[in-house]
């Protein structure tokens, strides 16, 4: 064996990707999350939270976080298990099985550990999981833990799943089960997954159906119910719809909605539920005032399609192009990376904060910004970050 230290290529590594441009910098938030923050000294406008309806500074949700803790403790004491298992978890996971009118839910501590810990139990040896190539890193992930044969399908490309599924029919000794796994909203793109059809695929295959709607919910469907219900589909067509409470809920939290059979399954053998820690009951009480509100106030919802509508509409009518997006995430294309850096530095100067997604998060000629929209984004919000994108797009020759 070669003699180095044992942490030389830690500064190595750090170092490789500095040079090829592919370390995160880090920017520090010095306020609370709102349309308007304070980021690394500078006022800015928000356009890259995750935060869809502004829940995360909401009063109400805010207040329940601060009164669970006094009632309850800053942290559960142990795994929901062993000895963590508080009313107020019981009580959040049927309020929301309650907002999505199913028979069952399970939360978890957060999005990525609910898939890393249920997907891994779905499927064994000679079992299969067909899975769109735009998926989510804690579905990569999830899959990976599993010894199942895993089939990858072009991004939602139809005729390609329908492909693989007629060769996994064929397989031999037969599949005993398959899931296929999507995004219901793809985060680069902001564009949706074609649920009906991949539901009509895998009814004829008989299939179970995996939706991760983290982006979904709180934005799509009947007072922000999510993606299936955006779609008019039943539990019966898609079997685990999972979410997180960190998102349009601004929150924390991951979570799953279907059968009873599927909580129970869920909580027996997903292993980040079960061996780690119970969510504080605070952030579990945030949770539940967060989908109260959700239900008291729907006008949240449709003022983040309103911005969203504006923005489009106006980033267009310059020349930008936003691709594919169907949702809040709205990605300004900007082709190489360097123009979407030079883009993002432009309008940060003007006081716009939005960030550049670049090779290798999106293919290298498809470098954009990604720009989210809010509920409480005023049009005078708005206007000033289309009027920096524009005065920045003419600098870098976009438009
Ligand atoms: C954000 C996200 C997750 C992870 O959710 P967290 O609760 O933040 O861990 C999982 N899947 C998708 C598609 C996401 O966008």
């Amino acid at each position: 064996m070669v003699k180095r230290h044992p942490t030389a290529y830690f500064r190595e590594e750090y170092e490789r990707l500095v040079r090829e441009n592919l370390n995160w910098e880090l920017r520090v938030l010095q306020s609370a999350c709102e349309p308007v923050c304070m980021v690394d000294g500078r006022k800015v406008i928000m356009m890259c939270a995750n935060n869809y309806l502004n829940l995360a500074t909401h009063p109400k949700v805010v207040n329940a976080m601060v009164e669970a803790t006094k009632k309850f403790g800053a942290g559960a004491g142990s795994d929901r298990s062993i000895a963590g298992n508080m009313s107020i978890h019981e009580e959040l996971d049927r309020r929301l099985a309650e907002f999505k009118r199913a028979p069952a839910s399970l939360t978890f501590q957060t999005g990525f550990m609910a898939n890393e810990g249920l997907i891994p139990q779905l499927c064994d040896r000679g079992d299969l999981y067909v899975s769109d190539e735009l998926n989510h890193g804690s579905i990569i992930d999830g899959i990976r833990l599993s010894h199942a044969d895993r089939a990858i399908y072009k991004h939602k490309d139809i005729s390609d799943l329908d492909r693989i599924m007629e060769k996994a029919e064929r397989h031999s000794p037969p599949y005993r089960r398959i899931w296929i796994i999507t995004d219901g909203v793809f985060s680069m793109d902001g564009d949706l997954a074609p649920l009906p059809e991949i539901v009509k695929i895998a009814e004829e295959h008989g299939a179970g159906v995996y939706v991760d709607d983290a982006h979904g919910e709180g934005v799509l469907g009947e007072g922000g119910r999510g993606i299936v219900s955006h779609f008019g589909l039943t539990r019966e067509q898609v079997h685990i719809e999972m979410g997180t409470f960190s998102k349009a809920f601004g929150v924390m939290g991951g979570h799953i909605t279907g059968s009873e059979d599927l909580r129970n399954f869920a909580y027996n053998k997903a292993r980040t539920w079960l061996l780690s820690a119970a969510v504080p009951p605070g952030v579990a009480a945030a949770c539940k005032a967060a989908i109260d509100v959700l239900e008291a106030e729907p006008q949240l919802v449709e003022r983040v399609w309103e911005n969203r509508r504006y923005f489009i509409e106006e980033m267009e009518a310059l020349g930008f192009d936003t691709g594919n997006s169907e949702t809040p995430i709205v990605p300004i294309m900007c082709g190489r990376s360097k123009t979407a850096k030079d883009l993002a530095d432009y309008i940060w100067r003007r006081g716009v904060f939005a960030l550049p997604i670049v090779y290798p998060m999106v293919p290298r000629e498809k470098a954009r910004i990604r720009v989210q929209l809010c509920a409480k984004h005023t049009t005078e919000h708005l206007e000033r970050s289309i009027e920096a994108f524009k005065e920045g797009g003419k600098r870098v020759g976009l438009i």
